[in-house]
């Protein structure tokens, strides 16, 4: 039974390179017909808030990405505290007294030896005394684990065979001063607890890879298939971090307000990076189907927002009338406006959002933009063009009657009446927008 996680630390609201993250391991999982959890990673309290909880939630339901299964990390703290005591009877665990600043000097003097700045152990060979000593000194401990100093090998998901030398990594701190278990073990007893056959994440946690593979193994846990992407990198390269990216128009909570279609970033995510091309999916099922993790490559990918939009755009060009009755009434557009409005706008808009706008003008007509040059023609014109309501052949009848008496053809008469009547040079086609165009302040 395959089983996946999203495993958000809920320190601040998501960003498509969070989505990416959710999505991989959402449609593994449905591929599947397997079991995705949610987990929210919030061992670290003081920095976890309900308020994103709920917004990553929201974020998800959004998306249409629902979980089967939801888990707190912060609910689970007796089942971390048996793991720490099978790890202490293993004799895994050692305590460390190095305050944060020792650690960083000792880190400086390894790199300007030009040794990898790995922890050098030496709480290990303190004595009972000066244990004793240095608690009375400097308060409460943290406990280390004790990595086995070998080559920990995986065949990832997306990176292919790797390998790493524990040797080279520190030994993590598992156990915090406060007595409280930290990420890379709690991940791992859930994990296990949970049943996670596949994880996919972001690459920066390759390194924890190999820490948790040897926490698996310690604690007898099998050890799920690790899968590890590129990060997502923003306009000037940069990967996405959750500051930058809640702080870029790439938060989920931003595009939602943008009102961008979740199947336009879905079909996206699901597809950026991988030797497959992006196609506009509208349903859950085309867009599992075609998902292939070991068809993703694990070079940094950009995120280009402005990819999403045209595709967005793309998608609202085939949008029927029914699938935003919502939103159109919500603008105040009329029933028996609604499909005649949105057949003729639905081409030219980017997100949902342009739908006010457009709206507005034909609510209340535009400003009429014309040359001096035209004055006398738009002029006439007008005269010749009679009183809303209009309907689908106004525009035809009305060029008609302008091009007979004026004798323009071509550009010089069908933009000239385009731009005074919408105040723009390009937009929907006027013979479908003319039925709902109920203001033409060119005529004054
Ligand atoms: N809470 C971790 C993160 O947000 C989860 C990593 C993992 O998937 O294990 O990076």
């Amino acid at each position: 039974m395959t089983t996946t996680r999203f495993a958000p630390s809920p320190t601040g609201n998501l960003h498509v390179g969070n989505l990416r993250t959710a999505l991989m391991n959402y449609l593994i999982a449905r591929k599947a017909r397997g079991t995705f959890i949610l987990r929210i990673d919030d061992t670290d309290l003081e920095r976890s808030s309900g308020k994103y909880v709920d917004s990553i939630k929201d974020s998800l339901n959004w998306l249409g990405l629902h979980w089967c299964r939801e888990e707190r990390q912060s609910e689970r703290f007796n089942q971390y505290v048996e793991a720490v005591d099978k790890l202490h009877g293993l004799g895994r665990l050692y305590e460390a007294f190095e305050a944060p600043n020792d650690l960083k000097l000792k880190r400086k003097a390894k790199v300007k030896a030009g040794k990898p700045p790995v922890y050098d152990r030496e709480a290990m060979v303190l004595t009972q005394e000066e244990k004793e000593k240095l608690r009375t000194e400097m308060g409460a401990s943290v406990w280390r684990f004790k990595l086995d100093r070998k080559r920990v090998e995986w065949t990832d998901g997306i990176m292919g065979d790797l390998s790493i030398d524990a040797a080279s990594v520190s030994d993590p701190v598992l156990i915090r001063q406060d007595g409280r278990v930290l990420y890379p073990l709690a991940s791992v007893v859930d994990d296990i607890d949970m049943g996670v056959t596949d994880v996919v994440r972001g690459n920066d946690h390759v390194t924890n890879t190999a820490v948790q593979i040897q926490i698996f193994e310690a604690l007898g846990g099998t050890v799920p298939r690790f899968a590890h992407h590129a990060l997502l990198t923003g306009p000037k390269g940069e990967a996405l971090s959750k500051r930058l990216g809640s702080t870029l128009p790439l938060s989920l909570d931003n595009l939602r307000k943008d009102k961008v279609v979740p199947f336009a970033l879905l079909s996206m995510l699901a597809r950026i990076g991988s030797s497959d091309p992006v196609e506009l999916r509208n349903n859950m099922d085309d867009l599992t189907q075609g998902f292939d993790l070991s068809r993703f490559g694990a070079a940094p990918i950009n995120f280009d927002v402005r990819r999403l939009y045209a595709l967005n755009a793309r998608y609202l060009r085939n949008m029927p009338v029914s699938s935003v009755e919502k939103e159109l009434a919500s603008i105040g557009i009329p029933d028996n406006l609604a499909e005649p409005f949105w057949l003729a706008v639905r081409d030219n808009i980017t997100t949902l959002h342009c739908l006010k706008e457009w709206w507005a003008m034909c609510q209340n007509g535009a400003d009429p933009v014309i040359a001096d040059e035209d004055r006398d023609f738009v002029k006439t014109a007008m005269t010749l063009l009679p009183d809303p309501p209009f309907d689908v052949t106004t525009w035809k009848k009305w060029t008609t009657a302008v091009k007979a008496v004026s004798g323009r053809t071509g550009k010089d008469l069908f933009m000239t009446l385009r731009k005074a009547l919408t105040g723009r040079e390009s937009g929907p086609d006027m013979s479908a927008l003319m039925p709902v165009l109920q203001v033409v302040r060119a005529r004054n």
